[in-house]
């Protein structure tokens, strides 16, 4: 199976190049990226030898050319990664990337009828309504990385939709579970840095100390299994051990559980519907021993509750809510405002905002550019 793997420098970039090791004979790597990486995209270029790759700065590109393989087409930019999905010969696009610049190479490579093993979680909050109609009309299939969506696939099994009464997400609750909105004007990028059970990229680690993560993840799971917002709970769960839940007509729950790693999901997209083996660390529940639920108190996590609004009123409103969070999450990081500001700048930009219906992929990249510069002009 060709793989596609753009955003490969990254968190789920580098576990998905362990499952590409792993099975040589399975795998092959025809196509990469990275954004501002060239020494890691560099390493992997010598490694893997891909046909394709795509990098962020056209300045920087001579050294990488230098670096692959005589028939390695280069592509840059934005643009590049639209084309590098567009001409490359590929099975599969593990599409890695962070925000909303995941969006195009989705739609390019749905559109190409391929199968998208989906980690950008922002392609389905942002273009949710557009990608569904495309895979209406039979173009490309999605695989779920994310763990939760990937545990729901696991728990429905050959079960029909009509029978699930509703899914259940689980949630770390983050470093902040416990820490009130009087707190929040004290935290700092380090504290809000420090994710209590998994290891990921920066702004998805703040997304999930917010718990907006949560709340895009209640979206990707409304457009991937079609099932309505009022039948989509989360539920705060500290250990990560229940990746989610789905419950039947019957009151039978279905869950499934492992350890907080992304090799398995990861593993799973590509190789779904069948399982490979992977010699992690095993769940060991005798050790682990007590796992607890919880409800989320919105009061704690006012952008858990803020996305969850958007994604009710539909349209362009939860474009608004990613493209402000996108810029609140930079801010913070870079010093530029405290973590009290992100709910703010999210409410301030729904607010001014009114929701728009998606009619196509310029409507919400308009959208996106037009909420983007509002917010960086008031407090960037
Ligand atoms: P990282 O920040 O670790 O990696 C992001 C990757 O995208 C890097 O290769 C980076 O290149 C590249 N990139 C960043 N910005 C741009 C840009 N503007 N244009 C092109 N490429 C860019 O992110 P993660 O791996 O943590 O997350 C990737 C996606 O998967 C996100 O949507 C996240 O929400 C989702 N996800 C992540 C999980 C995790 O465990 N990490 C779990 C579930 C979902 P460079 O390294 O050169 O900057
Ligand atoms: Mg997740």
């Amino acid at each position: 199976m060709k793989i596609l793997l753009l955003g490969a420098t990254g968190s789920i970039g580098t576990s998905a190049c362990n499952c590409i090791r792993r099975f040589p004979e399975k795998f092959e790597l025809v196509g990469l990226s990275s954004h501002k990486n060239a020494p890691k995209l560099m390493d992997l270029v010598r490694e893997f030898g891909p046909t394709s790759v795509c990098f962020g700065a056209a300045a920087e590109t001579s050294a990488l050319r230098a670096a692959a393989p005589g028939k390695t087409r280069v592509f840059t930019g934005n643009q590049g990664l639209e084309d590098i999905v567009n001409e490359t010969e590929f099975d599969v696009l593990l599409n890695a990337l962070v925000g909303a610049v995941g969006l195009r190479p989705t739609v390019a490579a749905l559109k190409r009828n391929k199968r998208v093993a989906l980690a950008n979680k922002e392609s389905l909050v942002i273009g949710g309504e557009y990608i569904t109609g495309l895979l209406e009309n039979g173009m490309g299939r999605l695989a779920p990385v994310d763990s939760e969506h990937s545990a729901i696939l696991q728990c429905m099994g050959g079960e029909t939709v009509s029978d699930i009464e509703s899914l259940i997400l689980t949630a770390s609750g983050g470093p902040f579970r416990e820490v009130g909105p009087e707190s929040f004007s004290s935290i700092t990028p380090r504290q809000a840095l420090n994710h209590p059970t998994w290891s990921m990229g920066q702004k998805i680690t703040i997304d999930s100390a917010t718990l907006i993560n949560k709340g895009f993840e209640v979206i990707e799971a409304h457009y991937l299994f079609h099932i309505p917002y009022n039948k989509i709970r989360v539920l705060i769960h500290p250990q990560s051990i229940v990746h989610s839940m789905v419950e039947y007509h019957d009151g039978a729950v279905i869950a499934q559980m492992g350890v907080p790693d992304m090799e398995l999901p990861i593993q799973l997209a590509l190789s779904f519907p069948d399982r490979l083996p992977l010699q992690s660390k095993r769940l060991d529940l005798a050790a682990i021993s007590t796992l607890t639920f919880y409800e989320p108190d919105f009061n704690r996590f006012p952008c858990l509750r803020l996305c969850l609004q958007a994604a009710k009123i539909g349209g362009t409103a939860p474009v608004v809510v990613n493209a402000a969070n996108e810029i609140a999450v930079k801010l913070f990081l870079d010093g530029v405002i405290g973590y009290d500001r992100i709910h703010h700048i999210l409410e301030e930009a729904l607010d001014a905002y009114v929701p728009e219906s998606v009619d196509g992929l310029e409507t919400i990249e308009r959208v996106d550019v037009t909420v983007r510069a509002h917010i960086l002009k008031r407090f960037g």
